[in-house]
């Protein structure tokens, strides 16, 4: 993986973090490799980034937070930063917009199953969209075509797709979503979900968060155990 990502340029951007509004989509590689980075953490600071984590899974329907892993402007998980942070702002803006397309579809097939359980969600979290960014510019005015993103994403799927079948279960199960891997690795996969939907229409009707505070201070490292 890290081959690949070698094989884009050095970018610098002005933004600072505000393409980090969201928890990115990943493979199950990319996954494995931001818990190998939280392994590498304290105990505590391990518990904290988890629960946060946790936390995110919990209120991502009602509200747009930032990606957790973003603290003070700074990545921490930097060096292990997922493809789509690594992209953003390197497409053209025609395919981005056409990622976005994708991405706004996605939603509305999201919010229709909330529907469908009786719970409709803000349309500002809905509708959320991150604008094409002008603002990253590549290292020694290099270029980088959308060919090449495309490929590097392509390898990087690939070589994630070996992980039989944890690969296609990350994505089908998980929604290529490390929060709810890990919320589910905490509490199991029923009770993760059971819990976000009882979370979500209470916050929804009460506007109170904090029945999801209580619940995700109380939660133990779910990595706890992969520690040597
Ligand atoms: S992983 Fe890091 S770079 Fe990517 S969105 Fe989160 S804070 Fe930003």
């Amino acid at each position: 993986m890290n081959e690949a990502y070698s094989q884009l340029p050095s970018a610098r951007c002005r933004r600072r973090t505000y393409c980090c509004s969201l928890l990115p989509e990943m493979s199950l590689l990319e996954a494995l490799s931001a818990v190998q980075q939280l392994l590498e953490m304290k105990a505590e600071q391990r518990l904290w980034m988890n629960r946060r984590l946790i936390r995110y899974f919990f209120l991502n329907p009602v509200e747009i937070l930032s990606c957790p892993f973003l603290e003070s402007e700074n990545c921490l998980i930097y060096r292990n930063r997922f493809f789509g942070c690594r992209a953003y702002g390197l497409w053209t803006e025609e395919l981005y917009r056409k990622k976005g397309e994708q991405s706004r579809k996605a939603k509305t097939l999201s919010q229709h199953q909330w529907q469908r359980l009786g719970v409709s969600l803000p349309e500002e979290v809905v509708n959320f969209h991150l604008d094409y960014c002008p603002y990253v510019e590549l290292e020694g005015g290099a270029f980088v075509e959308d060919e090449l993103l495309l490929q590097t994403s392509d390898r990087i799927e690939a070589i994630s797709g070996e992980l039989v079948p944890w690969h296609e279960k990350f994505h089908q199960e998980y929604f290529s979503d490390l929060s709810f891997l890990l919320a589910s690795m905490s509490l199991g996969l029923q009770r993760a979900v059971q819990l976000k939907f009882e979370i979500v229409r209470h916050i929804l009707s009460t506007g109170n968060k904090e029945k999801v505070d209580r619940i995700v201070d109380k939660l133990d490292d779910p990595l706890a155990n992969l520690t040597t």
